[in-house]
């Protein structure tokens, strides 16, 4: 994707965004500052052996970027460009997203600066278990719990319960979410993400004068997020999704693809490209499509000042994390384009992660009916407060989901008062 992303700095953004609304709602002096900066930060230099028996060392991260709210709740991030602030911004947009749909949870990341498309089974599980041993200090179903987040899955959460686990000489589901069903994972869990990011925008089309069916739809990113998010528009919603990518660039077809069966061509190939009867496109020229509906659901920073002008979209529905600078913000807000901020459009991951800590803690699991229902309404209830907030306001969505967040934040902070 775009270089110019790589340059622009998530932190800073994430900063920026908190200076934004501190401003609107009146923030200022001490507390402000508190929201700006992470309450711990770890990071972590391991040694990791490869298949040939060759030691290479790893740098991890974990940052827990707010507590006042409850535990700490946020996924880990296996990338090359991870980078320290990346986990900080990241750390702090779970923060205000935990309290957009109102979890009893603070906010964390981790990331380990790795790339894990050129490592083994056997390399990853290894890079997994000494990472998760270098974190465990600092997480716990009391403290922290880890999720999954881009290029970590299920195996990967298996592997991080087991090691801490082997720790405390007992298993501890509740340490981690995500994780597969036979561990205490949650029924819905996988598709969390991306379901609620189709309710979101099922919610938000009626108030732009659009209807979802036969709405067309791009999807940058076709992972855990978007996949899932292109096949519930699609299946469930009578979406028609026009065009998909990857990292290996993107797949568009006017007359409308079926989700499930590019989701299969990709289990075969590794990759959406080379899906008989589409057109190849970049993932630069998929944003700026003539759809409905666009919804970036790969990496940060992949809408800025640069292009923000020629998306055509009506809605754009965040569903990867810090997707548009505020640069470009501002001009969506001008073009009168209805962004679905990803604190909210993306959040049904980590409330059903939420769904699978409870039902851990309490030994006692639900149906995925239950799960389903549960998510719905979170998703149905969190729009509104953010609707409601962004038309009394007069704001963006984002601003507006900002203000709920951050009120919620404050409240905690005051309520409990500055030690000692
Ligand atoms: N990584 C996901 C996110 O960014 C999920 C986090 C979680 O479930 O804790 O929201």
């Amino acid at each position: 994707m775009s270089n110019e992303g790589a340059a622009i700095n998530p932190f800073e953004t994430a900063k920026r965004q908190v200076d934004v609304v501190c401003d609107l709602i009146g923030i200022h002096g001490g507390i402000r500052e508190m929201l700006k900066h992470p309450k711990r930060e770890l990071t972590v230099n391991f040694p990791v052996r490869a298949d040939d028996g060759s030691y290479s060392v790893f740098t991890g991260y974990r940052v827990q970027y707010n507590m006042a709210r409850g535990p700490c709740k946020g996924g880990i991030r296996y990338h090359p460009n991870v980078t320290l602030d990346e986990v900080r911004a990241l750390a702090a947009w779970m923060t205000w997203k935990c309290a957009v749909v109102n979890l009893p949870y603070g906010g964390a990341k981790g990331g380990v600066i790795c790339d894990p498309r050129r490592m083994s089974p056997s390399e990853l599980e290894r890079l997994t278990r000494r990472y998760a041993v270098e974190i465990a200090p600092i997480i716990g179903p009391e403290m922290d719990i880890p999720a999954p987040d881009v290029y970590t899955d299920s195996q990967t959460m298996a592997w991080i319960m087991d090691t801490y686990s082997m720790g405390k000489g007992y298993g501890v589901p509740g340490v981690i979410t995500g994780k597969p069903i036979a561990l205490g994972g949650s029924e819905g869990r996988g598709e969390a993400t991306g379901r609620g990011c189709a309710y979101v925008i099922r919610e938000a089309a009626p108030h732009v004068g659009l209807k979802v069916k036969g709405a067309r739809v791009a999807v940058q990113g076709f992972g855990n997020a978007g996949s899932v998010a292109a096949r519930i528009l699609s299946e469930e919603l009578g979406a028609q999704i026009v065009a998909v990518s990857d990292t290996k660039g993107g797949i568009y077809r006017p007359e409308g693809l079926v989700p499930a069966e590019v989701a299969a061509h990709k289990a075969r190939t590794g990759s959406v490209v080379g899906y008989p009867g589409t057109r190849p496109v970049s993932n630069e020229e998929l944003l700026e499509l003539d759809v409905d509906i666009l919804v970036p659901a790969a990496l940060e920073n992949v809408i800025t000042k640069r292009n923000a002008d020629r998306i055509r979209a009506k809605i754009v529905a965040e569903a990867a994390n810090g997707p548009t600078v505020p640069e470009a913000d501002v001009i969506l807000h001008e073009k009168k384009i209805t962004v679905l901020p990803d604190v909210l459009a993306n959040a049904g991951g980590v409330t059903v992660s939420y769904f699978e800590w409870a039902q851990d803690i309490q030994g006692y699991f639900w149906t995925l009916e239950e799960v389903n229902r549960r998510l719905e309404q979170v998703m149905v209830r969190s729009y509104a407060a953010v609707h409601h907030e962004a038309e009394k306001r007069k704001i963006d969505n984002r601003t507006a989901a900002y203000v709920v967040a951050v009120g919620k934040v404050v409240d905690a902070i005051r309520l409990r008062g500055i030690y000692p």
